[in-house]
């Protein structure tokens, strides 16, 4: 069962998702429940680990 980091594209949120199905959930961010997320793969964990903990930070080319 993997565990998903998303990102909301509206309010910056970032949050874990348990998904056992990809294509069949919707994912909504739980802070403003808007559904326009972005999903991270692991490239938020790869970021804290060099120290930086905001999504802010996230590359851009990253999709
Ligand atoms: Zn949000």
């Amino acid at each position: 069962m993997p565990i998903y980091e998303y990102k909301c594209k509206k309010c910056c949120h970032c949050f874990e998702k348990l998904v056992f199905k990809d294509d069949n959930v919707k994912i909504v961010c739980p802070k403003c429940e808007n559904d326009n997320v972005q999903k991270l793969l692991s490239a938020t964990r790869f970021i804290n680990n060099t120290g930086l903990t905001s999504c802010a930070d996230s590359p851009k080319s990253f999709s």
